[in-house]
């Protein structure tokens, strides 16, 4: 008996074990959360100069301002790229965000377009571009490296131009995919549904400055300064501070969802996970055996291996992610809930745990 009891208890730390360790977040449960922000342009690169504007002055801008509303928050670090007129190469940005090893990357852009009647916000990720439009979009962003010196070296013979070299800048990012979207579509859920901003979703497309770095990344252009309410708009004090908020908002509401917070209880207690597969066979967590999927864990239950994508506690951003499931191919992924590491109904969590 005394063995038997033994043997009970044993499981038992071996399954809580197992349980902790499946549910293992990627990120480093550090309690500073760090965030890069790159004022795109500087110095002798102005950016675009739609209607007369300078893409650069009003980047900086609205990166000071989305710091500054950051760092009301506690437990937030905030570094920029550049907080003066001043030029930085893109492997520089890159790497200043890799040095401070920052959980987010968030670089600010103004458009610009032939046609002035081009109009909205967008946020990017890196990708291949799926269109003629995002590659010009990207074209023009990547064009400052040509203000560089040893440019070919420094960037492996990429040529901005060419849209077959875009191709070898997508593989590194790919781990990060998954969370880049998601902190891309917070903000633009921020900037349509707060500021009423025309909508260009979130798409992905080669931008150098987002290549080099190792966390999450998005590059946010803010709006069409070759638009002439939009430009105005984002010359002015107002648009700067609206679009910040929005910015600083999605920011946020992807911390919260991903770090342990250490003064939060409840935190391990419930969460919600994307289920996307179940199996009678053990698979390994790669995200190749997932089409593409990353932040991947499972569970045993008697027999069957239950797979699930991602992890928060925020009802809205599962269901971000539960699309962006589906999107990939899991017509049948389902949100699940979790109390202390056992499955409840959404009801019994969304009635207990309080977003
Ligand atoms: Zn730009």
């Amino acid at each position: 008996m005394k063995n038997l009891i033994k043997l009970v208890v044993n499981l038992t730390v071996l399954c809580l074990f197992f349980l902790n360790s499946s549910f293992l977040y990627s990120q480093e449960n550090n309690n500073n959360f760090t965030v890069v922000l790159d004022p795109g342009h500087g110095g002798k690169d102005p950016g675009n100069r739609g209607n007369g504007y300078y893409e650069k002055n009003i980047a900086l801008s609205i990166a000071l301002k989305v710091g500054s509303e950051l760092e009301k928050q506690s437990n937030i670090k905030v570094i920029y790229t550049r907080k003066k007129d001043v030029f930085v190469n893109l492997f520089k940005r890159a790497e200043i965000a890799n040095k401070a090893k920052a959980d987010l990357f968030i670089s600010i852009h103004c458009d610009a377009f032939e046609k002035s009647n081009a109009y909205g916000a967008g946020t990017f990720v890196l990708g291949l571009h799926a269109n003629q439009r995002n590659f010009e979009i990207a074209k023009k962003e990547n064009s400052v490296i040509f203000k560089e010196e040893d440019y070919e070296q420094k960037y492996d013979g990429f040529d901005p131009n060419s849209p077959e070299s875009v191709i070898s800048l997508v593989l590194m990012q790919e781990d990060y995919l998954d969370q880049s979207i998601v902190i891309a579509d917070l903000i633009q859920k921020a900037f349509v549904s707060d500021l009423k901003r025309k909508n260009r979703t979130v798409k992905q497309a080669g931008f150098i400055v987002l290549k080099y770095t190792y966390m999450p990344s998005v590059l946010v252009e803010t709006g069409f300064l070759t638009n002439k309410k939009e430009g105005a708009y984002l010359n002015s004090k107002k648009g700067q501070t609206e679009m910040s908020k929005s910015i600083a908002k999605g920011i946020l509401r992807y911390r919260n969802s991903i770090i342990s917070d250490l003064d939060n209880n409840y935190t391990d207690k419930y969460f919600l996970k994307i289920q996307i597969a179940s199996s009678s066979k053990k698979v390994p967590l790669k995200s190749y055996n997932f089409k593409g999927l990353g932040n991947l864990s499972y569970l045993k239950d008697n027999n069957t291996y239950r797979y699930y994508f991602e992890r928060t506690q925020d009802y809205t951003l599962a269901k971000l992610m539960l699309k962006r499931a589906v999107k990939s191919g899991y017509k049948d992924a389902l949100i699940v809930a979790f109390k202390n590491g056992k499955s409840i109904t959404i009801e019994e969590y969304l009635s207990s745990y309080k977003n």
